[in-house]
């Protein structure tokens, strides 16, 4: 395998970065029907590149395969992503005096989560989303959206026939493609002279730090630092001018890129988080070896904590059926034995089993019927907006369970 930035040939075992076995995509929901079939299971590694450092799945599967129309996750689920994309459009609105006579593109605008305050106030936005039934969902809120995939191609025949755009923004999409390249390409393409690009990514610098493996999964192609987006958007001609560090997903970084050519100076945040990359170790090899035995321990750890509760006659339930879950249950083998349900607020999971472990996802009314004795909260980053939300399993004496960084029980 060649490394997808710069076509380094990639040592699939001197090269590992971790290694969690084969499981099934983390969105592949399954329907009562499925249950007799098997399912595909492809194998969950990833590489770092030894010589520019991006961190990345060693086999992509067919963008189409995962990303099928029967993609179940619609950000407006989340109210604390929601909240989050509104203060962001505030933000930007107010940094690169949006107005009327802008236009805004949305990379991966899902269901129109963020586009939707744009619209709000007035600036003309178009959203670009692959996903049919996400899309359809944008629409309905009277979003334009374009269902097709973003890239070079894309960006240069946008910008023909509709004009460039003054900011154009992905947030969590930069490490769900397999073409990084022809990605950053595409914001050259469709963006105006002057204009600005923002993406929003989890930093790889949190995800080793705090043990966040479950954050790996098929979908996510790349793990991406500071350091290597500053060298990926340089080989598209591209400057990135400013950076901040968000507390979403676990940590993640909203970056500021222009043209090359661009009038904006980079300022002092830019230096500031490439000096604490280079603190951790970012460009030494070491970095990028330590994360499979901390994973390792993290899974013991709740097999452990599970095992010890049925044993115990004390009942577990999971809350929260994000792919981050499915990472660490089918990593951790955990079965409807150990977890007998999990239960998610999307009626798009409701009824339907978590690829892999089969456990059923229900709605929020069998958690208050079965009155678990813990629940296993799975998102742990959205862990205060669950733990408002479950403040009622208290009252029956239960208790809340998050197993990354580490096993915690409160
Ligand atoms: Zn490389």
């Amino acid at each position: 395998m060649k490394c997808r930035h710069c076509a380094t040939a990639l040592d699939p075992s001197a090269d590992v970065f971790l290694d969690l076995g084969a499981a099934p995509p983390s969105n592949a929901f399954l329907r009562e029907q499925d249950l007799g079939e098997a399912e595909r299971h492809f194998p969950l590694k990833v590489l770092s590149c030894p010589t520019c450092r991006l961190v990345q799945v060693d086999e992509v599967e067919r963008h189409e395969a995962l990303f099928s129309d029967d993609y179940v996750y619609f950000s407006s689920y989340s109210s604390s992503w929601v909240a989050h994309a509104r203060q962001y459009v505030d933000a930007v609105v107010d940094r690169l005096a949006l107005g009327p006579q802008s236009s805004v593109m949305e990379v991966a605008s899902n269901d129109g989560y963020l586009l939707q305050h744009m619209k709000s106030r007035g600036i003309p936005c178009i959203g670009v989303e692959p996903t049919a039934c996400t899309a359809a969902a944008a629409r309905a809120k009277g979003i334009e959206t374009i269902g097709e995939f973003f890239g070079a191609a894309f960006g240069r025949r946008h910008a023909a026939a509709r004009g460039r755009v003054d900011l154009v923004l992905g947030n969590n999409v930069l490490a769900h493609v397999p073409d990084i390249n022809d990605f950053v390409a595409g914001f050259r393409e469709v963006l105006a002279p002057g204009g600005s690009i923002t993406v929003e990514f989890p930093h790889l610098l949190q995800l080793v730090q705090l043990g966040q493996f479950d954050t790996v999964y098929h979908e996510h192609f790349s793990y991406l630092s500071l350091g290597f987006v500053i060298r990926l958007f340089a080989s598209q001609g591209l400057t990135v001018w400013d950076v901040e560090a968000l507390p979403t997903h676990g940590g993640s970084l909203r970056v500021w890129a222009q043209h090359r050519d661009g009038r904006r100076a980079p300022t002092a945040r830019v230096s500031g988080m490439l000096a604490r990359e280079e603190h951790a170790g970012m460009d030494r090899p070491a970095f990028y070896r330590g994360l499979q035995a901390r994973a390792d321990r993290i899974k013991d750890d709740l097999v452990g904590f599970l095992i010890e509760q049925k044993r115990s006659g004390r009942s577990v339930v999971g809350y929260g059926a994000a792919a981050k879950g499915n990472t660490l249950l089918n990593y951790a083998g955990v079965r409807p034995d150990l977890l007998p349900f999990v239960v998610d607020a999307s009626p798009h999971k409701q009824g339907r089993y978590l690829p892999g472990s089969r456990i059923p996802v229900r709605d929020e009314a069998a958690l208050r019927a079965a009155r678990p004795d813990c629940v296993l909260v799975l998102p742990w980053n959205l862990r205060d907006e669950i733990a408002a939300q479950l403040a009622y399993v208290r009252d029956w004496g239960g208790r809340l369970v998050t197993a990354v960084p580490e096993l915690q029980i409160w």
